[in-house]
C-alpha cells in the first residue's frame, strides 16, 4: 500500500513523523517532490481565487501525489498545542479539499489533531486501522522531533551553522510560517539570495525547545493562534540571546491572521530599534523586486552597524 503525503503546509514541522509513521506500519510512502511553478499552477486552477498561496500550493501537492500513492493523507490540524489554534483554512482543510478535487474523494483519508501531541498518534493510528492495516503491525508509539524537516532543509540550503557560532557577519532573523520559510518555490529561494549577501541567517525552529513559550507569554493578552506564538517565542530568543542585527519577515499575500501578528511583531522590533524587512508572497511575486529589496535592506543595516 503506498500512502501519499504532500510535502506542504505543516509538513515542515511534522513530515518526519508522519513518515516514519507509515513506515513503521508497513506502508511505502510518497512523499510528493518540492514545490514548483507548476505545483503553483495546477493548485491555483483547483482553488478559488481569494485562498492564500499556502493552500494552494497544497492543493498542487495533493494533485501531483495522489498519481504516485494509493491514499493520500490530508492533515487536518485543528490545534496541537494547549491553548492555541491553527486557522480556519487548516480547519476546513478536508472539505477545501473535497471541494477543489472531487474527482480524489475516495483516495483522501484525514488524520484529525484536536487537542495535543498525542491525538497525532491516536488519529494516525485510527486512519491506518481504517485503511486495513492490522493493529499488530501499528507503531506502540509516535517518534518525534517536529524541528527535524525545518533543520534538515536549512542544511540542505548551505545554513548548517550553529546559533552561537562567532563571526563578524550579519545576523538576520526569519519570520513566518514554517511553509513560508522552508518552501523555497514559495518565497523565490530566498536563502539562496541571502546566502549570496554572506549573512547568517536564524528561524523560529532553530530555537532551544526549552525557551517555548517565553516571547509568546510576555504578551498582554494571550495570543491563540499557535503560529502567532512561535514566531513571538522566536523573537525574543533572536532579540534576547542572539542580537540579530536586523528582520525579515515572510508572509502569505491575503492571509487573515498573519495581517495581525505580522503588525504585532513590526511593533515590538521597532521598539527595540531593529530594522524590518516585509515580504507579501503570492502568484504573481516576482524574483527582481525581491533582489532589488533585499539587497538594499542588507546594505542599509551593514551601513547602520558601522556608523552606530
Ligand atoms: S495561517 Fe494564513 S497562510 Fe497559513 S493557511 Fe491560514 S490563511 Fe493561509
Amino acid at each position: 500500500m503506498k500512502v501519499g503525503i504532500p510535502r506542504a503546509l505543516l509538513y515542515y514541522w511534522y513530515g518526519f513523523t508522519w513518515r516514519t509513521f507509515w513506515e513503521e506500519a508497513g506502508t511505502e510512502v510518497v512523499v510528493s517532490a518540492p514545490t514548483e511553478r507548476s505545483t503553483v499552477t495546477v493548485g491555483s486552477k483547483a482553488s478559488v481565487d481569494e485562498l492564500c498561496l499556502p493552500i494552494k500550493i497544497f492543493l498542487g501537492h495533493v494533485r501531483q501525489v495522489a498519481h504516485q500513492a494509493d491514499w493520500v493523507m490530508i492533515p487536518h490540524l485543528i490545534k496541537v498545542e494547549a491553548g492555541a489554534y491553527l486557522c480556519p483554512k487548516f480547519i476546513g482543510l478536508p472539505d477545501i479539499v473535497a471541494h477543489a478535487c472531487p474527482d480524489l474523494r475516495d483516495k483522501c483519508f484525514t488524520v484529525t489533531v484536536g487537542r495535543n501531541h498525542l491525538d497525532m498518534f491516536q488519529s494516525l493510528k485510527r486512519s491506518a486501522l481504517r485503511l486495513g492495516i492490522p493493529e499488530r503491525q501499528i507503531p506502540r508509539e509516535l517518534k518525534a522531533n517536529n524541528r527535524l524537516p525545518a533543520l534538515y532543509e536549512l542544511a540542505k540550503a548551505g545554513y548548517p551553522r550553529q546559533p552561537e557560532a562567532e563571526g563578524g557577519r550579519l545576523r538576520i532573523g526569519i519570520l513566518g510560517h514554517p511553509y513560508c520559510i522552508y518552501d523555497r518555490c514559495f518565497n523565490l529561494d530566498i536563502f539562496d539570495k541571502l546566502n549570496g549577501l554572506d549573512v547568517d541567517i536564524f528561524t523560529p525552529e532553530m530555537m532551544p525547545e526549552h525557551m517555548a513559550g517565553l516571547g509568546s507569554g510576555q504578551l498582554n493578552k494571550e495570543l491563540f493562534w499557535t503560529l502567532g506564538r512561535s514566531q513571538f517565542d522566536a523573537l525574543e530568543w533572536m532579540l534576547g540571546k542572539l542580537k540579530v542585527d536586523g528582520f525579515i519577515h515572510l508572509s502569505p499575500f491575503a492571509c487573515g491572521p498573519e495581517a495581525m501578528i505580522g503588525d504585532m511583531l513590526e511593533r515590538r522590533i521597532r521598539r527595540a530599534g531593529l530594522p524590518i524587512l516585509k515580504l507579501f508572497f503570492e502568484e504573481h511575486s516576482g524574483e527582481a523586486g525581491m533582489i532589488t529589496r533585499l539587497e538594499a535592506f542588507i546594505d542599509l543595516i551593514r551601513y547602520r552597524s558601522r556608523v552606530c
